[in-house]
């Protein structure tokens, strides 16, 4: 789960990382009271609060000198759009006079299967620019999860990008804050990009970019409180509400694929794309392929108007095909479902009985052997459509 940039601020808080003072506003009416409300110094910062990066260059970052301004752009940015995100918030701070922007983060690396430290002296909106054209600039860190932060950790960042050493003590404690952070939060990514050395050599945290690793969301409720206010698909929220894992890939895409395992979902989607199709969205099954839970995942994959042709797949040892094949009939004998096709593809027990649960339904329901057929399948359907 990513995080918006005053929600993870808010974490860094608790550590102790120094932001600006600031307050979130999400309504037009009343913004001046607000903001004079929060006794902001001007001049200050605007920001929308999405969850992607380059606001500042898609036109989402704005700065006003007085209450007047800022109520206008305000009112301007509320519920703008950044590259597919709408800003419903926008959190709005005192401007910090800043003498450089560096780049900090700590991300989880399976290479080197530790917590990796990547520091910049040349840090900022440009940060991706620094990587292309100065990747010296950059230092990668390894932090041994055994001994944690070290001096050494932080005169390596330092000397390797030929940053100024007299803050080697400041960066430091920083790097700890945001370090223990990093595992309290089971994060994947922790991000401060800018972190400014503000006029007084001080070092603020002027953004924040936090991932939090969703499995563990049931051990942080203060993260999971943030959710509401996350730009979410509706069908993700569905489906995980039932404890389904909706997974939507490529929106002009009108085939769903469901199976019982992340591994075989890929593949299936990997072969049909190879086919030259597209998938709209796929759904992990999870445990348990009940009737009930067949139906469920079907109904809310047709939640999606895109999608004509449902691909379910299921490869179980003790799994009931019937059971299966039951709640396939189900799904498709609703009204949203006229118009669909669906493909079964089934491996389990009462195969033959599921197959002739479907053969009696008359619906259109494809029953297939293995995935290569089950492909087969769905391109012939899609092309018989094209040509009726
Ligand atoms: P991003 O573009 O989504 O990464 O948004 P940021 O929050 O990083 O803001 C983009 C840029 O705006 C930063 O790199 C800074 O150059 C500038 N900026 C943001 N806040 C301040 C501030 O308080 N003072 C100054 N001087 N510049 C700021
Ligand atoms: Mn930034």
């Amino acid at each position: 789960m990513k995080l918006l940039e005053y929600q993870a601020k808010a974490v860094f808080e608790k550590y102790g990382i120094p932001i600006q003072k600031g307050v979130v506003v999400d309504a037009v009416e009343g913004i001046d009271e607000k903001i004079r409300g929060a006794d902001l110094r001007f001049p200050i910062v605007i920001k929308a609060q999405v969850q992607i990066g380059g606001r500042g260059k898609a036109g989402g970052v704005k700065f006003a000198d007085t209450p007047e301004e800022a109520a206008k752009l305000c009112g301007e940015m509320l519920g703008m759009d950044i590259r597919g995100f709408t800003a419903k918030e926008l959190l709005v701070l005192e401007k910090k006079d800043i003498a450089k922007e560096w780049y900090l983060s700590i991300m989880l690396d399976r290479y080197s299967k530790s917590p990796l430290l990547i520091f910049s002296p040349q840090g900022g909106m440009d940060i991706e620019e620094t990587a292309r054209t100065n990747p010296e600039r950059i230092a990668k860190v390894p932090i041994d999860p055994i001994r944690g932060v070290q001096d050494y950790t932080i005169t390596y960042a330092l000397d390797k990008t030929g940053a100024d050493g007299q803050y080697r003590d400041k960066l430091k404690e920083v790097v700890e804050k945001l370090y223990r952070m990093f595992f309290d939060y089971y994060t994947m990514l922790v991000e401060i990009n800018p972190l400014a050395l503000d006029d007084q050599g001080r070092l603020v945290a002027l953004d924040g970019k936090v991932e939090v690793d969703d499995n563990a969301l049931p051990f942080l409720p203060d993260i999971t409180a943030f959710r509401d206010k996350l730009q979410e698909d509706p069908q993700v929220i569905e489906a995980r509400n039932v404890n389904f894992l909706f997974i939507p890939i490529e929106d002009e895409g009108n085939i769903a694929v469901m199976s019982n395992g992340s591994g075989m979902l890929m593949s299936c989607i990997d072969l049909i794309s190879k086919k030259g199709m597209k998938v709209h969205a796929a759904l992990d099954l999870g445990g348990g392929a009940t009737a009930e839970r067949i139906a469920e995942a079907v109904r809310i994959m047709l939640g999606r108007p895109k999608i004509d042709t449902v691909f379910i797949c299921i490869f179980g040892g003790i799994t009931r095909c019937d059971e299966v094949a039951k709640g396939a009939v189900i799904a498709m004998q609703k009204n949203e479902a006229a118009g669909k096709h669906l493909i079964l593809r089934m491996e389990g027990t009462n195969k033959e009985e599921a197959a002739k649960i479907i053969a009696e339904s008359n619906l259109p329901i494809t029953v297939a052997e293995g995935i290569p057929n089950s492909v087969d399948a769905i391109y012939r359907i899609k092309h018989e459509k094209k040509g009726a």
